[in-house]
């Protein structure tokens, strides 16, 4: 017999009848002798509405009371499905992260797992009991609830899986596995039987939102076979595949990611010295502002040059009054910044064997006329940063481009 770690997500457990359906399924996977342990998130709606509520009484709500506030979402549905477990004759007991002993950092509202204690799930298992886990949230050394960002339960999952040593982690969602690119932006985007571990973290960090990124580098790390499926069809899902030689055939690109998250911000007229780079990016480092793309323009026959970088939107206010410091300092001519970007990447093992991928990506965009403002790539991406508006053309277009509509042979 196996041991399955299931995560259903807000939509799965929604309302009350969606939570009886997914006892009905834990309960299905219970009756054929598996042991279970299944890790929910709150009912969909639930996280934002209690963030929304912290909004209203404080600008900047305190970590440590918000981490309080919405773990308390999750705490909900696992008492809820326990319930639905009993009443169909199923033995289930319910744990927050705290009781479970998921030992976190004290980085409230962005937690690491550092340990996980399993002596307790392991005996309710063994007594035959299905072990209900609240998703998304630990405990700091000192006792305090934290939580681990947002699609944290993910994380929660896969964890929990690597620390019990479980057969499979089964990540059951409202779309039946991870797709060419969001079904919801592209009709035509195809369900991937397999999709190796490097292209998913690639395709979870630029911003597929399928699966949270640090599960996929729990599942990396740890070698936990992790499938994503749906929790409303019957299906096999996507198998995240950590077998290298499943890089042997594989298409040239194998997804399209996408964010509206970032933001632009352009120094100009800075004299080009040495050490110029650094000047303006350590005083953003220092507010612990993060900075994804980068470019430096070729001097100005004056010894200017303009210097751009990307940051979180929810950055840019703070990042636009270090930079106007900085330009005083530096005596550069001005700073402008633009939150009306999208960035929209490539992804996949195939680059690394096919040259050219560059140059088809600029040219479908180039004729459906949208302006490239910033590129950066890696081995197995290539990400351009676009006007906003036209995130949804540049994405069906580059789907379209690198033929990502076939059906794929299976595997
Ligand atoms: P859950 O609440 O179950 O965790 P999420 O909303 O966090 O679900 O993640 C599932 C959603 O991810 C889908 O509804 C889909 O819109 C979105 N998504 C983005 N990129 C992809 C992709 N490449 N494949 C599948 N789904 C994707
Ligand atoms: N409920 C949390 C969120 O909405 C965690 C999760 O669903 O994974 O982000
Ligand atoms: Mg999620």
């Amino acid at each position: 017999m196996s041991l399955f770690v299931q995560k259903y997500g807000g939509t799965s457990v929604g309302s009350i009848e969606r939570i009886e359906g997914v006892a009905d399924k834990v309960a299905a996977f219970r009756a054929q002798g598996h042991d279970m342990v299944v890790v929910l998130s709150a009912m969909s709606g639930e996280t934002n509405r209690l963030i929304d509520l912290a909004n209203q009484i404080q600008e900047k709500p305190d970590p440590r009371e918000m981490d309080v506030l919405v773990s308390t979402g999750e705490q909900v549905t696992i008492a809820l499905l326990s319930m639905a477990l009993k009443k169909r004759g199923y033995d289930a007991c319910s744990y927050t992260g705290g009781q479970v002993k998921i030992l976190t950092d004290n980085a409230h509202t962005k937690a690491r797992i550092q340990s996980i204690d399993v002596e307790r799930m392991r005996r309710d298992l063994d007594a035959g009991r299905v072990v209900v886990v609240a998703g998304f949230q630990g405990v700091d050394d000192d006792g305090n609830i934290t939580t681990l960002g947002r699609g944290g339960s993910d994380t929660t999952g896969v964890a929990l899986a690597a620390a019990l040593d479980a057969t499979e982690c089964q990540i059951y969602t409202d779309v039946d596995g991870v797709y060419t690119t969001d079904p919801r932006v592209v009709d035509s985007a195809q369900r991937l039987d397999r999709i190796t571990f490097e292209e998913m973290l690639e395709m979870a960090s630029l911003g597929s939102k399928v699966l949270q990124i640090r599960a996929v580098e729990f599942a990396g790390k740890y070698k936990v076979p992790l499938r994503v499926l749906s929790t409303f069809e019957a299906g096999e899902g996507t198998l995240i595949s950590l077998d290298e030689d499943d890089e042997m055939e594989q298409p040239v690109v194998s997804g399209i990611a996408f964010n509206r998250d970032e933001a632009k911000l352009t120094i100009r007229g800075v004299p080009d010295n040495p050490g110029v780079a650094c000047k303006i990016l350590a005083p953003i480092g220092a507010e612990n502002i993060e900075v994804d793309v980068i470019v430096q323009n070729i001097s100005a026959v004056d010894g200017t040059t303009d210097f751009t970088f990307t940051v979180h939107r929810n950055d840019l206010s703070k990042a636009r009054e270090v930079l106007e410091r900085v330009a005083g300092e530096l005596g550069a001519r001005e700073v402008v910044s633009d939150d009306k970007i999208a960035k929209v990447s490539i992804v996949g093992v195939g680059m690394r064997s096919h040259a050219n991928v560059a140059s088809r990506m600029f040219s479908a965009l180039g004729e459906d006329n949208i302006n490239i403002q910033m590129i950066t790539t890696s081995e197995i991406k290539i990400s351009v940063i676009i006007d906003e508006r036209y995130l949804e053309l540049a994405v069906r277009a580059l789907h379209s481009e690198f033929e990502l509509s076939e059906p794929r042979a299976a595997s």
